[in-house]
């Protein structure tokens, strides 16, 4: 592949991971153990009351942060296993049929990990 187009899609990914690590730090702890991983702060929306409502919200709240610090988590992981391919001189060959993947794909998610037809039979 084209090195300039590497180094364009390289500079997206480090960008999309500075981006996904500042939202996980909005709602989250680094977990000092693991790297990349993070642990959603437990929400406390005031000690006004203990009324059982206020404590349904709360793990309501803490539910959503769950689901979205899964799904930016996920995100982060496969971002840093473009760049890891990238620094191996690995980056661009489809998971499954290890053809290259379509320029255009990369460009839409530099992370992607399928080429164009092994992608749709996954579905
Ligand atoms: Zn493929």
């Amino acid at each position: 592949m084209d090195k300039k187009i590497i180094t364009e899609l390289k500079k997206k990914l480090e960008q999309e991971k500075v981006l996904l690590k500042e939202d996980l730090l909005k709602f989250a702890d680094k977990d000092k153990k693991l790297p990349d991983d993070y642990d959603t702060r437990f929400p406390n929306l005031g000690e006004r009351s203990s009324a059982p409502d206020e404590n349904a919200e709360e793990v309501e709240t803490y539910e959503n942060l769950l689901a979205i610090e899964y799904a930016l988590e996920s995100r982060l992981k496969e971002v840093n296993e473009a760049l890891e391919k990238i620094n191996n001189n690995n980056y661009g060959h489809c998971d499954i049929c290890k053809k290259n993947i379509e320029t255009d794909r990369l460009k839409a998610n530099p992370a992607a990990k399928l080429c164009f037809s092994c992608a749709k039979k996954e579905e």
